[in-house]
This record gives structure tokens, sequence and C-alpha cells, in this order.
């Protein structure tokens, strides 16, 4: 079962919790065990799983990716955000998480989130549901 949803986000970096938006979709597909895979079709963002309860850990996720991979004079893409497609190559544009009596295994402090990292724009997001 496949379903989508999009994602406006509103910081040109930013991480957007989606764990209740894929939830929802998980709960609608009727599925009581199984998988999620997850997948944002862009080239500048990202999909990750990390700490949902301090909105300190998403900032400094930002500010250590914004270390890690600076604007170099060197890059070559006319575009000029090389850092952004850089940054959703690490971080990668998929996850897979297990379900279990219609609801996804995360642990307490986890949670789902978009990586934007060229925004604000409007992101799909599409997740696709197995049951065992
Ligand atoms: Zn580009």
């Amino acid at each position: 079962m496949k379903k989508e949803f999009t994602v406006n986000s509103s910081k040109r970096e930013e991480l957007v919790d989606i764990t209740d938006a894929v939830q929802k979709a998980v709960r609608e597909s009727g599925i009581k065990s199984g998988r999620v895979f997850i997948y944002v079709p862009h080239t500048t963002c990202g999909v990750t799983i990390n700490e949902n309860a301090d909105p300190s850990v998403r900032h400094d996720i930002i500010a250590g990716l914004a270390h890690a991979v600076p604007h170099l004079a060197g890059f070559r893409h006319a575009e000029g955000n090389s850092p952004a497609h850089i940054k959703s190559s690490i971080i990668g544009c998929s996850k897979e998480i297990l379900v279990e009596n219609g609801s996804l295994i995360l642990g307490t402090w986890q949670g789902i989130f978009l990586c934007e990292f060229d925004g604000p724009r409007r992101r799909q997001v599409i997740v696709k549901i197995w049951s065992d």
C-alpha cells in the first residue's frame, strides 16, 4: 500500500517532525504487523530518525552538518546549493521502520524527521507499507 503527504518547510534548513503523519498513514492502511518505507523524492532534503524530545538536538544536527559541509569556493554546481545536495546524500532519502500492533516501533525519544537543506519548499513524502 502506498500513501503520500506533503510537508511545507518554512526555513532554509530545518528538521520537520513527520512521525504523526507516518503513523497516520500506517493506521489508515489497516496493517497491524509489517514494515513501512519512508521516501522523499528530492535531491536537497532527507529523512532521519532521531530525538524528538529536546528541540536542541534538531538545531545541533543542522549546525553539525553545516560545520561538516561548508560551502567551498571550488564547487561547480551552478545552482549554488551543493552543500544541500551533499547533506542530502549523507542523511539519505529514505528510512525503513517496523510496525507492530498497528504502531511504528520507535524508541521513547525517537521521531522521524524530514531534513530540509534548501528550503523553504513544498516536499513530497512517499510512504510504502507492507504487511507481514
Ligand atoms: Zn542544486
